[in-house]
């Protein structure tokens, strides 16, 4: 293992840091322990009185490192992933290194926390957006539309026809009228070059309408953020900047992305992931964890007094999805768990298991496997890129893709998720019914004619969605309501992998 001590504090320089880590990229001289790579290490909160750690002789690897190795190699190739390797800590050497660069780092996070100087080792990682090179980071999102099975009667007809990030950007821009992202991920994975080129195009300007802000795409070149305004610092050194067309730029650039995103099988590996790790939609999860939770022997005698009275399963009180109770204890996975998880998901047992009837005794397999594909919901894709060369005919070279952020997810996150998916239907729900009010108040404005059924859902449901008494009321009566709105919507059967839009739907002849 390397000692880090060897090198200089001066030849790191401080990248960017988060909750829990920051980190440097090696610049010193020369050295193929450290050339090309970044070194990632654990933070600890301020205390106000200097920290006596214990010194723990034996002091594990960092967890990111044997959940690379033993997790996400055997999910990823080893090719999209970022080399890791644990690299030896000393505490004089990490008090230097805090000493040079605390003053590059953001007040707010200095004020809260500092390197850990009590760890022995740290991560050594490759480093994708510091070089000379072009790095795009990519937040491809949701990859498919959940299957038929588990949705509810309410949700089925938006939840199939509409994927779950452009629900999710609608709810956004309701919010916030400022936030325009018309990105669908379903083009980008889908593998078909205009699809694709419709995805970059929608990533492109989402980027450039919010100034950078978007998570779905940033730009790098020599490890510095390229913002919307300084498009020309994706040129190439040699070639004369003043002279090429803002536009031509963007085109390249594209053109550039579009290629290795063409080339690359990691888009295809992440959504057979995600979709394969959430056979049930958080909707079916949820129904599981619940029946699971009736079925046991201590809430059926505790609650004896339910199965006495005549309720639906829905009204009785449990707990919430991922919390862990006397009933239905739910830890949180450990390494080993997840090792164990990826052998029972890779295993035929796992390929013969009917997800139509998912049974109680999987529940930790479908927790698990949710978890796992919301890590691949929520990770970025990194494309490294020459230089563009305008007006140069060269054949550009294609570098493999990195995939990042694939750090696990715990339970106690699947309530949140829960409520975000019942937020994102309803404002989904609430924006179908508005956009189909106006187009029949204009037809009527026109004296056009409008269908029995029509008038019939303009008299009464379409009044429901006026002001905020809807919210209220969804929370009352959510499910009549959503009955009610749905047999008037008549939504038709659209193909599996086409995201309409629903202003389409509602405008369409
Ligand atoms: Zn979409």
């Amino acid at each position: 293992m390397d000692d880090v001590a060897q090198t200089l504090a001066s030849d790191w320089k401080y990248v960017s840091e988060g909750g829990a880590t920051i980190v440097f990229s090696y610049v010193g001289s020369p050295n193929p322990s450290y050339d090309g790579m970044v070194l990632r290490l654990r933070k600890a909160v301020n205390l106000g009185r200097p920290v006596d750690g214990m010194v723990n002789e034996d002091e594990p690897d960092d967890p990111i490192i044997e959940y690379q190795k033993r997790c996400m190699e055997r999910l990823l190739s080893r090719e999209n992933l970022p080399l890791l390797r644990s690299v030896r800590l000393e505490r004089t050497w990490l008090e230097q290194l805090a000493e040079k660069h605390d003053k590059e780092r953001p007040e707010a996070r200095s004020r809260k926390d500092q390197i850990d100087f009590t760890r022995q080792k740290g991560v050594l990682a490759t480093d994708l957006v510091g070089g000379d090179w072009i790095a795009v980071e990519v937040k491809p999102k949701w990859a498919f539309l959940p299957s038929h099975s588990h949705l509810s009667e309410e949700t089925k007809a938006k939840k199939v026809q509409t994927c779950r990030f452009c629900m999710h950007s609608f709810m956004r821009n309701k919010k916030n009228p400022e936030y325009v992202n018309h990105y669908c991920p379903l083009d980008l994975f889908s593998g078909e070059a205009d699809r694709v080129r419709k995805a970059i195009d929608a990533l492109w300007d989402a980027w450039e309408h919010s100034n950078g802000g978007v998570n779905n795409l940033k730009l790098f070149a020599h490890g510095k953020v390229v913002l919307p305004g300084q498009i020309e610092r994706l040129v190439d050194e040699k070639t004369d900047k003043e002279a090429v067309h803002p536009e031509q730029i963007k085109q390249m650039f594209k053109q550039a992305l579009f290629n290795t995103l063409m080339k690359t099988s990691v888009l295809k590996a992440i959504s057979r992931l995600q979709r394969t790790l959430d056979p049930l939609d958080i909707e079916g999860l949820s129904k599981l964890w619940r029946e699971t939770e009736l079925q046991s022997p201590l809430y059926k005698s505790e609650h004896a007094s339910y199965s006495e009275q005549p309720v639906s399963n829905e009204r009785i009180p449990t707990t919430p999805l991922g919390a862990s109770s006397i009933y239905l204890p739910a830890s949180e996975p450990s390494i080993s768990d997840w090792v164990e998880f990826i052998t029972n998901y890779q295993s035929n047992a796992a390929k013969e298991m009917d997800h139509s009837q998912p049974k109680a005794d999987h529940l930790r397999y479908y927790l698990l496997a949710y978890l796992l594909s919301a890590t691949f919901k929520d990770c970025s894709i990194i494309v490294k890129l020459d230089f563009l060369r305008p007006g140069r005919q060269s054949t550009p070279t294609v570098y493999p893709v990195s995939v990042i952020d694939l750090d696990p997810k715990s339970l106690d996150r699947l309530q949140k998720w829960e409520q975000l998916d019942r937020e994102i239907g309803l404002s989904k729900l609430e924006q179908q019914s508005r956009t189909r009010k106006t187009v029949l108040e204009k037809k009527l404005s026109r004296n056009e004619k409008i269908s029995d059924a029509d008038a019939v859902w303009l008299d009464h449901d379409a009044n429901l969605i006026d002001g905020v008494a809807i919210i209220a009321f969804f929370k009352e009566n959510t499910e009549e309501l959503l009955h009610t709105f749905n047999r008037q919507l008549r939504l038709e059967e659209v193909a599996r992998l086409k995201d309409t839009r629903i202003d389409e739907y509602f405008t369409r002849k």
